[in-house]
């Protein structure tokens, strides 16, 4: 989670009446975890199981979750808690040793990917394989510069914190980065030349700060930006101007990979684009630590010279029986389609909703990730991030869980696991609906 949903989407002391119940896990989490972490909603939410889309809390009560993409296809799906229960139970070594589970996904991952995209290594989080994918593109380029959106999130090491300006202005972003707007579909007339000028921009910027270009990295669907999901294609100028200045483009796919946005496997595949270096994580153990960098072989060459990898829990048999399983799921339960259908079907259903309440500014997105844009005036697309607020919460007084995102803090990010049902779609726009009337 990123301040900047924080900031949408936090729970903030005192703003809401507690029971006692929550009051005290809250104080205990405060007085053992320290002051870093935070909570979402007004009040937050306390859950010890999950089944599908539903997540419960300790009385037995459902929330429809509309909001995670980590236990993307379905909270404990039993095939990939089989798998673990198997494999940890037979072998959990590390890739110094021989492993043909290990090789048979990587292929398996690997044939999903542009030919050109060789090789797949392994790690635990998406934090990690981007900072990894940084080392990777730093070494083939010989340069050090970085741009990214304005509101990206990549991660928390040290190097990734740099160029993850949604961490907030506390944060410092690096010497070596630039930001550029976000590709804002809803404001702005022609998203790719506006998009490509930006990046041409930052990377003179860098040039004139002496600074050589070495990537250019974005999320396949601009998730803490908004919710960007078009025009298709509109990614090509910029991916051409960072290859003309000898930097590489890296696909951070930890949000809009394995399935996520409904047309294809992954996010940058409706760019049309080729990357050099793609990242991913989140959904690719549904729920158990995996994550991992692709890459084309010419672009590894170098680091793989210099540098020896190991990550001593990344691509574990345990990790690869979970992903594994995962690939299995999507797959067998022809998820892909069922991401586009309802995807659309859901968007249709905001639309229809959007006629009746003139705060719904904008309706976007790719599959199951969507994202609408709360305004406080059509007609000056003011965005409305107090509204955006009592929106998310009232859903969440109705069971119903989504969250928010954006440099203004006014989207509304909905992003349920790729499961979701045209069943579950219809509860959650009748609720929205319900909490929409309320608060008009
Ligand atoms: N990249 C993107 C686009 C993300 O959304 C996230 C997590 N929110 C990360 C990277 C970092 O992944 P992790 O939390 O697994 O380190």
């Amino acid at each position: 989670m990123s301040t900047q949903e924080a900031m949408v989407n936090a729970f903030i002391e005192g703003a809401a009446e507690l029971d006692e119940a929550t009051a005290v896990m809250i104080a205990q989490r405060k007085a053992l975890l320290g002051p870093a972490y935070r909570l979402m909603y007004e009040r937050p939410l306390h859950f010890v199981r999950g089944e599908g889309v539903w997540l419960y809390d300790p009385d037995g009560n459902a929330y429809l979750d509309a909001y995670n993409n980590v236990t993307s296809i379905g909270h404990c799906h039993p095939k990939v808690v089989e798998a673990i229960r198997e494999q940890v139970g037979i072998l959990a070594t590390n890739t110094r040793y021989l492993h043909g589970a290990v090789l048979a996904y990587a292929k398996r991952l690997l044939a999903t990917m542009p030919d050109e995209v060789e090789h797949l290594m392994f790690t635990c989080t998406g934090s990690d394989a981007n900072d990894l994918a940084i080392r990777i593109a730093q070494s083939h380029t010989g340069g050090e510069g970085i741009i990214v959106t304005e509101t990206a999130y990549h991660g928390i090491t040290q190097a990734v914190s740099e160029f993850s300006p949604s961490l907030g202005e506390n944060v410092n972003l690096g010497a070596h980065v630039r930001t550029v707007p976000a590709p804002d579909s809803y404001r702005v007339d022609n998203v790719a030349e506006e998009f490509t000028a930006g990046v041409n921009a930052a990377i003179a910027d860098l040039k004139r700060h002496g600074i050589k270009p070495a990537l250019f990295i974005c999320d396949g669907i601009f998730a803490s930006d908004g919710v960007f999901d078009g025009p298709r294609g509109f990614l090509k100028g910029a991916v051409d101007a960072i290859h003309a200045a000898g930097g590489l483009y890296i696909a951070d796919e930890v949000q809009s990979g394995f399935a996520r946005t409904g047309e294809a496997m992954w996010g940058f595949q409706r760019h049309d684009v080729i990357p050099d270096i793609v990242t991913m994580g989140k959904p690719m153990g549904n729920g158990f630590p995996v994550a991992g960098v692709a890459a084309r072989a010419e672009v590894l060459a170098e680091f793989g010279k210099k540098a020896r990898y190991f990550n001593t829990f990344g691509g574990n048999a345990v990790a690869v029986a979970a992903a594994s399983a995962v690939l299995d799921v999507i797959e067998g339960e022809n998820l892909l389609e069922n991401s586009r259908v309802i995807g659309l079907y859901l968007k249709d259903g905001f639309q229809a909703l959007a006629r009746k309440h003139a705060c719904l500014g904008d309706i976007r997105g790719a599959g199951l990730f969507l994202g609408v844009e709360i305004v406080s005036d059509r007609a000056g697309k003011t965005p409305d991030a107090a509204a955006a607020t009592r929106i998310i919460n009232g859903l969440r007084d109705e069971n119903v869980l989504i969250s928010g995102c954006a440099k203004a803090a006014n989207v509304l990010k909905i992003r349920p696991p790729i499961v979701f049902s045209r069943e579950n779609a219809d509860e959650l726009i009748e609720k929205l609906d319900r909490v929409l009337h309320r608060l008009s």
